[in-house]
């Protein structure tokens, strides 16, 4: 339907600036994503920039034990961390066993905050309510615990799960280009700019793929399959705002190229990223972008918390270069959430990030669910 390729990850080309419409974070769990990029030959070590998650905020890197290799030297890293004391290291410990033992199942219809309340202690909590609501686009008061368990035992279940991955090219660059590119080599073709408004024509065709919003899907599907209809249509999705700023002079310098900012009433923003750091070309040198995932705000009100952020934070302010503001940017992974499944009726399939998952609204996920779908259909 787009004149473009991405979807909800794609490039905004702005003045002379390749920007993103929304500033997007992998991991190294995001294993579906990374064999994808090196399957149409987009190199995930060229391309993001590999980072082990260690807290860093705008004082310092909260939880630099993460950044060992190994799960033993993680362990004594933690054991010996310094800057951490004796209940604090406990405090993990606990945390991270408990993390791999739970069961998510057995938190169903449960909030992530009933989980970290039994679980995490308060020391511990703040840096795991940080991940969820960057993860699932929810306070972890309103998130699904069996999903946030999930992502959390994925992020963790090896050293490598847990780093971060920050694009250095657009999001464009990063994927669809590229995707593009070898869909064509092998004789596919790729229209752009056509919304497809009704299934009946297509349905004699073959085999129907409906790799839209859930929104589109749940239009298209209506006469086909209504109640599939209907739980796609009920879905709820929420938004996301991203701040790019420009710090004339010299930017403040941050310890790692992204910062988790610390929370509070005057910080909006829970992710920064330093896109000098990560683009190579210099005509990003000073631009950061500031996430303010299940942002209540609008474009305006966003942009005008994130200079004040910045005001309280590193005692002056950037400029604002642009700001985008994505009201659907994900689905909302509530407890009791219920998402349509991958068949929607006769010869008709859904995939995305919406579709039935353990997964939250992600890239992985809706690559996952695509990878499923091809399966459903090759055995079906
Ligand atoms: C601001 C923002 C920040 C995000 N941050 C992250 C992040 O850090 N990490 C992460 O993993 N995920 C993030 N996400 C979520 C991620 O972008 C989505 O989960 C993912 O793009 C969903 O992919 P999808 O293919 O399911 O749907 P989409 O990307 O929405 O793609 C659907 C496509 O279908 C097309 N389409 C719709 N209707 C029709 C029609 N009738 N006919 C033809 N074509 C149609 C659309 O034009 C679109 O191209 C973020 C999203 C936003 C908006």
């Amino acid at each position: 339907m787009a004149p473009q390729l991405g979807g909800r990850a794609r490039q905004v080309n702005w003045g002379h600036l390749e920007l993103d419409n929304g500033q997007h974070i992998l991991t190294g769990a995001c294993t579906h994503t990374l064999s994808l990029m090196s399957l149409v030959g987009a190199d995930p070590e060229t391309v993001l920039y590999r980072t082990p998650l260690q807290f860093t905020t705008p004082s310092g890197r909260m939880a630099p034990w993460l950044a060992h290799p190994g799960r033993w030297q993680r362990l004594m890293g933690l054991l010996s961390c310094s800057m951490l004391n004796w209940r604090e290291r406990w405090a993990w410990l606990q945390c991270i066993v408990q993390l791999q033992w739970s069961r998510p199942a057995s938190w169903h219809g449960k909030t992530a905050a009933d989980w970290l309340a039994m679980n995490a202690h308060w020391t511990v909590q703040p840096w795991l309510e940080a991940l969820c609501v960057s993860a699932m686009n929810l306070p972890a008061s309103q998130a699904d615990a069996t999903v946030f368990l999930n992502l959390m035992q994925t992020s963790f279940e090896s050293p490598q799960a847990s780093d971060l991955l920050l694009p250095k090219v657009s999001l464009s660059e990063l994927l669809p280009h590229r995707a593009a590119d070898w869909l064509r080599a092998r004789g596919a073709q790729v229209q752009l700019g056509q919304r497809i408004t009704d299934l009946n024509p297509l349905l004699d065709t073959g085999r129907v793929v409906l790799a839209c919003s859930a929104q589109e899907a749940a239009r298209l599907s209506s006469g086909l399959s209504p109640e599939w209809s209907d739980m796609a249509q009920h879905i709820e999705h929420g938004p996301i705002a991203t701040v790019y700023t420009r710090w004339s002079g010299s930017a403040p310098q941050l310890m790692d190229p992204l910062v988790i900012m610390p929370p509070g009433l005057d910080s909006p923003a829970q992710v920064v990223m330093d896109l000098g750091c990560l683009r190579a070309s210099p005509q990003y040198g000073g631009i950061w972008s500031w996430v303010i995932s299940f942002a209540q705000v609008d474009r305006e009100e966003a942009a005008r918390l994130v200079l004040q952020q910045a005001q309280s934070v590193w005692g002056r302010q950037p400029e604002v270069v642009a700001c985008f503001l994505d009201p659907r940017a994900t689905i909302l992974c509530r407890p009791g959430l219920k998402r349509p499944g991958h068949h929607v009726g006769p010869g008709v399939w859904a995939c995305g990030d919406y579709v039935e998952s353990d997964l939250p609204s992600t890239l992985e996920g809706a690559i996952r669910s695509g990878l499923q779908v091809i399966e459903a259909i090759q055995s079906h």
